[in-house]
């Protein structure tokens, strides 16, 4: 007799992101020349003064648990350094907690805030593993469609007319995976204001904060003002900013006494992130920033030739990136034509007829369209539309 899942695996729904990159690289493995547009990880090594400190740690023998677990003191030294830096945030290192990448600082948070029925507010589109965190932590996912269909961006009163006296946390991200957009310092005062007295907490997801194009302004929620500094956790990770998504390492900051939940919790699940990773990203924020500039710059290039291209298709058109590193366009005009119903069957199409890889958009709660990542080669994006060109036609 098969031993039963318990309910709680039993629901939660394997990662649609993680999926399409396995399956592309599959039909790699095959000997199949396939473009990849599904990951969700920058192309670019980890820069090289960064892999030299983690060598360096290693040969100085750090290769025992961290102590404390949640976070050497120097790299909490160093973040809280970096948000005063990038962010305009003054956190104090008893406010912060580093963590098996941005997702455990999520999970974690979860855990340490949520209640069997409080309700977490997510807006649509959304990164894939939030309504299941927030399921596994026995939390209601409420999701909020942008009315903006144009910009994906949801209006302070929608966020506003979400709010119940359930409600204990907003997850607010920008900018946005997969949406590729970046709310502006004005639009985050906005919401920031429209909320102002609402007893409920921001999970601020700033992953791809060092990643914003074409003159667009970042600003972090939690530098809003006292109100919601008071009330925000900030998450933030090595993984986009210094391409450094295999080392497992992201941190979050906010009211000392949830961080201090939230550590609780990680003693006795993961007991951290590794101590060399932890000596690693201490050097990556401390030294010049040159690294992740240029990177920058690389993005923004691939992000206006995709989305030029992308919107020369025939019945597809997608909003200008100004963060991240994803392209959303919008394929449904295309879908009668190709005779398929909604993003899975398109994705699956055109993978097994082009073999280029993307994420279809229900995914990430929209059936209209799919993801695409810039994070490849401009010879890699440029073959990838050359594709979907002959496939889908001019406009
Ligand atoms: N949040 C967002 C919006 C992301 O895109 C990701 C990674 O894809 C994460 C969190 C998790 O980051 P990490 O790889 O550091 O766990």
């Amino acid at each position: 007799m098969a031993i039963e899942l318990s309910t709680r695996a039993a629901q939660v729904q394997p990662s649609a992101t993680l999926a399409v990159s396995a399956k592309a690289a599959e039909l790699k493995s095959k000997g199949l020349d396939v473009v990849s547009f599904g990951a969700g990880e920058p192309d670019f090594d980890t820069p090289e003064h960064i892999k030299q400190a983690a060598k360096d740690a290693l040969d100085a023998g750090q290769t025992k648990y961290a102590k404390p677990t949640h976070g050497l003191p120097q790299l909490k030294k160093a973040i809280c350094t970096k948000f005063q830096r990038d962010n305009g945030l003054a956190y104090q290192p008893e406010q912060v907690i580093v963590t098996v990448g941005g997702k455990e600082a999520l999970y974690l948070a979860f855990q340490a805030v949520l209640n069997p029925g409080d309700e977490v507010i997510i807006p649509v589109p959304y990164w894939v593993s939030y309504p299941e965190q927030v399921k596994l932590a026995g939390g209601v996912p409420i999701y909020v469609e942008p009315e903006d269909t144009e910009s994906n961006k949801l209006t302070p009163q929608q966020l506003l007319g979400a709010i119940t006296p359930q409600t204990k946390v907003l997850v607010f991200n920008s900018p946005s995976n997969p949406g590729g957009f970046t709310y502006g310092p004005e639009e985050v005062k906005a919401i920031a204001k429209a909320l102002s007295g609402k007893e409920i907490l921001v999970f601020s997801d700033e992953m791809y904060d060092q990643l914003v194009y074409g003159g667009q302004q970042f600003m972090s929620f939690a530098a809003t003002g006292n109100e919601w500094y008071d009330k925000t956790i900030t998450f933030n990770a090595g993984s986009k900013s210094y391409s450094m998504t295999g080392w497992r390492i992201g941190y979050a900051a906010g009211p000392a006494h949830i961080i201090k939940g939230m550590c609780k919790i990680q003693s006795q699940s993961t007991s951290g992130t590794g101590t060399f990773t932890q000596v690693a990203l201490t050097a990556g924020l401390e030294a010049d920033q040159g690294c992740v500039a240029e990177m920058r710059r690389q993005f923004e290039r691939r992000a206006e030739h995709m989305y030029e291209r992308l919107n020369s298709l025939a019945g597809v058109s997608c909003p200008k990136p100004t963060g991240a590193f994803y392209c959303f366009p919008d394929f449904s005009g295309a879908y009668g034509e190709l005779g398929v119903n909604g993003s899975v069957e398109f994705c699956s199409k055109v993978l097994e007829e082009i073999y280029v890889a993307m994420v279809p958009g229900i995914a990430f709660g929209c059936d209209a369209t799919a993801r695409m990542s810039f994070a490849a080669s401009m010879e890699q994006i440029d073959e990838g539309l050359d594709r979907l060109e002959k496939l889908l036609g001019k406009a």
